[in-house]
């Protein structure tokens, strides 16, 4: 594996490369089995893999957690390596804005919901850098997790309303034992906030279960559920609990015939968390495991 901090380097390295199937996976580093995951699809599906570590502040709005955002770059080279990154780029900030930029790339209506109704421009900031490493590593594809099915859906969309020539492959959430979806944000959570915490993906499963028994055929029914299944939870307090279209993210109320996502953010103290499930009622089974 080559770490690569700058862009020229990194594109000299992948010039010769080009006949080849390279993909890509961005991340923001501190790399754990959700990260792992990802880039063993890539590393399934494709000949050169590229893995991105860049905390991007232009996705972190004012007040959140940029500076304490954990950071480890030794820590991440040992794991990518081990999981069969070929390049590991990581840019420093100036790397990546060595001016004010004036170019962003927004993606509407998909953006003023959800995380993005909780967190403005942070979707700016995701569909701005994930543009500036396309055009830096040219994937062929591109390998992105369902925890932020959001993001999935808005890059989605932001690929093909502007023709980039790349294959956005969505990966399943990787869970801790107990369910907790796994998170770089987890190791802020004190030992009794990450025992409450589970009760995110509990109470998700138990909504997609009761709609596969057909004990739950409205949005609204959902919501309700999972409000007063997370308030019983002393330390969380819910920031948004929605069921929408996927990946349109419109308003939905019967659940039936419908590919409906199912998401929550709740923070605990300091730490937001977000979890998800797609409930695939247009299949024979709700893909829960998404
Ligand atoms: P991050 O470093 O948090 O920006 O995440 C980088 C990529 O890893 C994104 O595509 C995330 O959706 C994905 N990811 C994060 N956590 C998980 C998880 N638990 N399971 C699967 N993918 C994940």
């Amino acid at each position: 594996m080559k770490t690569v901090t700058t862009v020229k380097d990194l594109r000299a390295f992948l010039r010769p490369l080009r006949d080849r199937r390279i993909g890509l996976v961005p991340t923001m580093g501190y790399l754990h089995e959700g990260h792992v995951s990802l880039i063993r699809k890539a590393r399934e599906e494709c000949d050169v893999v590229v893995l991105s570590v860049f905390v991007n502040p232009l996705q972190f709005g004012p007040g959140e957690d940029y500076e304490r955002y954990p950071r480890d770059l030794e820590r991440d080279a040992k794991i990518a390596e081990q999981a069969g990154v070929d390049f590991l780029f990581a840019p420093s900030v100036e790397e990546m804005y060595p001016q004010t930029p004036l170019t962003k790339v927004t993606v509407s209506r998909l953006t003023d919901r959800l995380c993005g109704a909780s967190r403005p421009g942070h979707f700016d900031g995701v569909a701005t850098v994930v543009t500036k490493l396309f055009h830096i590593v040219e994937p062929d594809r591109a390998y992105f997790g369902m925890k932020d099915a959001q993001q999935v859906a808005v890059v989605e969309q932001m690929v093909r309303d502007l023709h980039f020539p790349v294959t956005v492959v969505p990966c399943p959430t990787v869970r801790e034992k107990d369910g907790l979806a796994v998170s770089s944000r987890n190791v802020y959570l004190s030992e009794e906030e990450r025992k409450q915490a589970t009760v995110l993906s509990a109470g998700l499963r138990e909504v997609a279960e009761k709609v596969k028994r057909g004990e739950m055929t409205r949005a609204s029914q959902a919501i309700e559920y999972l409000k007063r299944r997370i308030s019983s939870k002393p330390l969380a307090r819910i920031d948004y609990v929605d069921v929408l279209a996927y990946p349109e993210l419109t308003p939905v109320e019967e659940l039936k015939g419908r590919r409906v996502i199912v998401a929550v953010a709740v923070r605990f103290g300091s730490t937001r968390l977000i979890d998800n499930t797609i409930l695939d009622e247009k299949e024979e089974t709700p893909c829960s495991a998404r």
